[in-house]
């Protein structure tokens, strides 16, 4: 489209013109230095708003905790900006689109000065501001938000505090109008959900495993950690038949005996039968009294030594038994069903196990060990979850079995011999090792799916 650029003649009779403000005549020449100033510093405020809201909102909670607790100037302000979200929001739109509309309007009175027709004075001021604000007011301070998120929130949070203030009134108001706009509209703003989910926490670990910023050990310790409260104590226990105890009455050193032949430390202590555990003895303390100790051998109390323990149901989670354990100084604790009979036993190294992985002692052996990348031989104790993580696969976990030997027990639904085979889903179960009525060794096959294979030349060609 061809403009008529305005003649040299009319735009100097046109500044001398001037206009009027209150009643007051200012040169055009004076008007226009004025508005373009008045534009660059609303360039430089759409920048700093734009920035802030990036800066802001990036900003993780717990580094905001941290540079308060490093006393950094200026993140008492931020911490106290972040802690209304909606607020914040508020304050950085009303700021932003403010600054951006005033930019608009003072390029069209501006251009009306200067161009005659009314409609091109908007066309042009319209597509002007936009490429404006889009290029200084947004993507370039947005790029440096997102690169300097930290040290910028900081500098910026007592300007924007500032800001809160002489905009306060129209901040009130939007505050109310967005709620109830968003109450209307069902729901939230997303600005006030929480800004990272458990999910996500679990896809930066493995993004972080893959870009390499996180080993292999390091990412599967954190996934265990956020897997820890879903466990139950059930499903980290030693169980009753593993269990090694002590009748009450049982000499010091028939207690002493026990757990050299056992080989553990602790060994809870009964009266009457194992579901009537009454407290926890310690080798140490057997040792210490019997060889260093002022009473004879046999005269020698086992109830003496006997420490306190807990008795808990198998359904506890083990991070609030976790943090019970630690509050009590308890090693080891005793887990129940729901008819009071002893189940199985939990110490610390259990719980500890869950966040570290397995800490084999000894001769002790792993409890999953990969024959190839198809399959695995697991001890009968080990739980379905893990199976299902060594290959991949989709056993289902049960309500009344945890384990791949509750598993067998449950698809055969009798109990099984050495040899027997299972299918299931794709998945081939052979038990391979069963004492008494116990399955202790099973193998598990992932076998070949259906899907299609690559064909073979041979083949292809007849
Ligand atoms: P220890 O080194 O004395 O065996 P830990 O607390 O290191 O004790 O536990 C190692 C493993 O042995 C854990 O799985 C725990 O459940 C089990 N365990 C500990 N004490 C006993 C016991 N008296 N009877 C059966 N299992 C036990």
């Amino acid at each position: 489209m061809a403009l008529d650029p305005p003649a040299p003649f009319e735009l100097s009779t046109a500044m001398l013109q001037g206009v009027e403000i209150v009643g007051v005549p200012i040169p055009q020449d004076a008007v226009l230095v004025a508005g373009i100033v008045t534009l660059v510093a609303l360039v430089v405020l759409s920048a700093f708003f734009s920035s802030s809201e990036i800066a802001m909102f990036s900003l993780p909670a717990h580094r905001t905790e941290a540079l308060v607790e490093d006393a950094v100037p200026g993140a008492k302000t931020l911490k106290q900006l972040k802690s209304d979200p909606h607020r914040l929001l508020v304050t950085i739109l009303v700021g932003n689109n403010l600054v951006n509309i005033a930019m608009s309007s003072i390029a069209t009175g501006l251009l009306a000065m200067y161009v005659d027709s009314q409609g091109l004075a908007v066309a042009i001021a319209t597509f002007g501001v936009t490429a404006i604000v889009l290029l200084f007011g947004e993507s370039a301070p947005k790029s440096y938000a997102v690169e300097n998120t930290e040290s910028w929130a900081l500098r910026i949070s007592k300007p924007l505090k500032a800001a809160e203030k002489v905009l306060l009134p129209l901040i009130l108001l939007f505050d109310y109008l967005t709620r109830v706009v968003n109450k209307i509209t069902g729901g939230r703003s997303a600005i006030e959900t929480s800004y990272v989910t458990r999910e996500e926490i679990q896809d930066i670990i493995e993004t972080g495993e893959r870009e390499g910023v996180l080993d292999e050990d390091e990412r599967e310790m954190l996934q265990r950690t956020l897997r820890f409260n879903d466990t139950i104590a059930k499903e980290v226990m030693t169980p009753r038949l593993d269990m090694t105890a002590v009748a009450k009455d049982a000499s010091a050193e028939e207690a002493l005996e026990t757990c050299i032949q056992s080989g553990h430390a602790r060994i809870p202590v009964y009266e009457g039968s194992l579901d009537n555990v009454i407290g926890v003895i310690h080798i140490r303390d057997l040792v210490r009294d019997l060889n260093y100790g002022e009473a004879l051998a046999r005269d020698m109390e086992l109830e003496d030594l006997i420490e306190p323990t807990l008795h808990v149901p198998e359904s506890k989670n083990v991070d609030d038994l976790l943090t019970e354990m630690r509050a009590e100084r308890l090693h080891m604790v005793i887990v129940i069903d729901e008819f009071g009979t002893t189940e199985g036993l939990v110490t610390m190294e259990d719980l500890t196990e869950e966040i570290v992985g397995e800490i084999l002692e000894g001769e002790e052996e792993e409890p999953i060990e990969y024959v190839d990348d198809d399959t695995v031989t697991v001890k009968g104790e080990v739980n379905i979850e893990e199976v299902n993580e060594a290959l991949d696969l989709d056993l289902p976990e049960g309500e009344e079995f945890e384990t791949i030997a509750g598993f067998i027990f449950n698809r055969a639904g009798r109990l099984v011999e050495e040899g027997e085979t299972i299918t299931y889903d794709g998945v081939e179960i052979r038990v391979e090792q069963v004492e008494n009525t116990r399955i202790m060794k099973a193998r598990v096959v992932r076998l070949e799916t259906d899907e299609t294979e690559p064909v073979d030349a041979e083949e292809a060609s007849d």
